[in-house]
């Protein structure tokens, strides 16, 4: 039977310098793409915390205002966290189009 090889067999993985997310733009990674719908907002902010890319916008009043695609990976968190419901949805994910 084959062995499992153990973490001290395993090759070294690469290391970035902290404080470097900004320069590296993941939106290209996305399938899916959510679109924000304002009128449907109840600015709880669930989106804002919840996105793992810092991808949710808040315009000068501090107010949800749209998603920087530049950043969004598309995984969806915004969309499963966001509160509202059925028709009155303010985020839905959509199929990325190329
Ligand atoms: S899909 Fe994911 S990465 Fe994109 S805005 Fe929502 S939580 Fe953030
Ligand atoms: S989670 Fe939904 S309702 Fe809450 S701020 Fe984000 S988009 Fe608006």
């Amino acid at each position: 039977m084959k062995k499992n090889m153990g973490w001290r067999e395993l090759g070294q993985g690469d290391s970035l310098p902290a404080g470097t997310a900004a320069e590296f733009q993941t939106g290209d990674w996305r399938r899916e793409r959510p679109i924000f719908n304002k009128e449907n907002c109840i600015q709880c902010y669930f989106c804002w915390i919840y996105c793992p890319d810092a991808a949710i916008i808040l315009d000068e009043n501090k107010k949800v205002a749209g998603i920087d695609y530049r950043y969004c990976k598309g995984c969806g968190i915004c969309d499963r966290e966001c509160p509202t419901k059925k028709e009155k949805r303010a985020i839905i994910m959509k199929e990325e189009k190329k």
